[in-house]
């Protein structure tokens, strides 16, 4: 018995594919090739599901999907190209003078939509980073995994660019990979070189998003020895790169990508999905249809495995494995036509649609996450409406509280932590308001700060001894201003004897 684990469907025959006029059963342009175990081979359990692409023996399976360039194929490849063409642009394109996405590591600046975002803003970069998590859950919730099967770098590039130049190679073009069909060793090597110069472009294209083009350019065209981490950094996400896109691939989503293990948690019963219409589909058997026969619509003709890029049954419902790639809905749809019956066995639908339960767009999910995405947004755009240029603290140095300079005049000591917010180098002004007493900055050269920078400036302040007589304090006002003009007053206490 020769059969894969992830191939048995709840009849457990996985390994008859049937065929029914006008539909070519398919194993053999597909993914799907049985092998021969021998009795010696270490089995595992036959019902045991472990993974779609581990065979029994615990060997990989490897996937060659056919290709079904149905609708949806059609949309996911227009969606895929404007996407990897945003990709490639982005970099390039300025808002303001600035960088639309930049993640300068080296500087510690991170701009998006052209707002510079410091290592200091904390509060700033932390309501980013809730936001960006609020919608992922929100969007899953609503229209299930639609990222992995049309956004994802991961499937965008292995399904619209490596998988069309694999099949250019094995000259299967617009059908699929051959499963039994090995490269010559000429055309294998040929191949890799393809991908390790596509990858190279990408990974100089991911480097572009935290360098800038200007810099990547610079550095391509000069000597490795000049930049020798960015070519460390470049060669090693080529090299990781090609591993993905030519080795790893779908076990990247199968076992390595955690959003595709939150998902559980994050889908619910009304959640649009992939899904296989079971009440309509069974009982599955081969053949024409006649009116008022009992058999189900699913011919059984095993379409919607063969094109399964992750090696699933989606007849056996949902699955971890399914990345919502659209492409067993394009098989079963052209098998539906062939053998006259209404397109959608395989459709987007819910769990609940399936079952026919009311549809409900108004639950939980969908009025709290949008709610506290609208909050966490909100937060974020008047935080960083109202975001101060510089924040100024004013720390006492340790040590005696107070010094006695002279007969009547005190002195203090302090520290004032300054970080330049802004965009542009500053030089900042310090001024006591009130009440009168002589300020002596250690070192003028640390008002001097370089965007997204902070410094420590000692000064000291004296004052007549008066002040703070009786109580042995007094609240003393200063006023910090940078070279727009914007100020700050701090207010802090100045000690000296009762
Ligand atoms: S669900 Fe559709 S594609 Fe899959 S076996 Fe049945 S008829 Fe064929
Ligand atoms: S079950 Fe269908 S939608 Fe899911 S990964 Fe396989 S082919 Fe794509």
């Amino acid at each position: 018995m020769s059969e894969s684990t992830s191939q048995l469907g709840p009849t457990g025959d996985s390994n008859s594919i049937p065929t029914v006029s006008g539909v070519s059963s398919d194993t053999e342009s597909s993914g799907y090739v049985p092998r021969e175990v021998s009795p010696g081979d270490a089995l595992l359990p036959a019902p045991e599901h472990v993974l779609s692409t581990l065979e029994r023996d615990g060997r990989r399976r490897w996937i060659k999907p056919k290709l079904s360039m149905g609708l949806w194929w059609h949309r996911r490849r227009i969606v895929a190209y404007v996407l990897m063409v945003i990709f490639v642009v982005v970099p390039h394109i300025k808002v303001w003078g600035k960088p639309l996405i930049r993640l300068d590591i080296t500087a510690r600046q991170f701009t998006v939509f052209g707002h510079t975002f410091y290592p200091t803003d904390t509060l700033l970069l932390a309501l980013l980073m809730l936001s960006a998590f609020l919608t992922i859950v929100f969007v899953t919730a609503v229209t299930g995994r639609a990222w992995c099967g049309w956004a994802c770098p991961q499937t965008v590039y292995i399904e619209f660019l490596f998988r069309p130049i694999d099949r250019l190679f094995e000259g299967t073009a617009g059908k699929g990979g051959h499963p039994k069909k090995k490269l010559p060793l000429g055309l294998e090597l040929a191949r890799l070189a393809v991908y390790v110069f596509l990858n190279m472009f990408l990974a100089h294209t991911f480097l572009a998003f935290f360098v800038g083009p200007e810099k990547l350019s610079m550095w391509i065209w000069s000597s490795p020895s000049q930049h020798p981490v960015a070519f460390i950094v470049m060669a090693v996400t080529t090299g990781l790169l090609t591993y993905d896109f030519y080795f790893f691939r779908e076990q990247t989503c199968l076992i390595a990508c955690p959003y595709g293990r939150f998902q559980s948690v994050m889908l619910d019963r009304h959640s649009m999905i992939v899904a296989y219409d079971y009440a309509r589909g069974e009982p599955r058997e081969k053949g024409k249809r006649s009116a008022g026969d009992s058999k189900g619509h699913c011919v059984d003709c095993n379409q919607c495995v063969v094109v399964c890029p992750t090696g699933i049954d989606i007849r056996n419902g949902l699955q971890m494995e399914c990345i919502n790639c659209t492409q067993c809905i394009d098989a079963c749809d052209t098998v539906m036509d062939k053998v006259g019956l209404p397109q959608g066995l395989i459709r987007y639908s819910s769990q609940d649609a399936l079952a026919h339960k009311p549809k409900r767009l108004i639950r939980a999910r969908t009025i709290l996450y949008p709610l506290l995405l609208a909050g966490v947004v909100s937060g974020l755009v008047y935080a960083i409406s109202t975001k101060f240029g510089f924040d100024a603290r004013i720390v006492r140095e340790k040590g005696a509280p107070f010094t006695n300079v002279e007969r009547g005049v005190i002195s203090n000591s302090f520290r004032l932590k300054l970080v330049n917010r802004s965009d542009k180098p500053e030089h900042y002004t310090m001024t006591i308001v009130s009440p009168p007493a002589t300020l002596e900055v250690i070192d003028e050269s640390r008002l001097d700060l370089e965007p997204g920078s902070n410094s420590e400036v000692p000064f000291t302040v004296r004052f007549s001894s008066g002040q703070t007589l009786g109580v042995g304090n007094a609240p003393l006002v200063m006023e910090m201003a940078d070279s727009n003009g914007h100020t700050k007053r701090l207010e802090f206490k100045i000690l000296g004897p009762r």
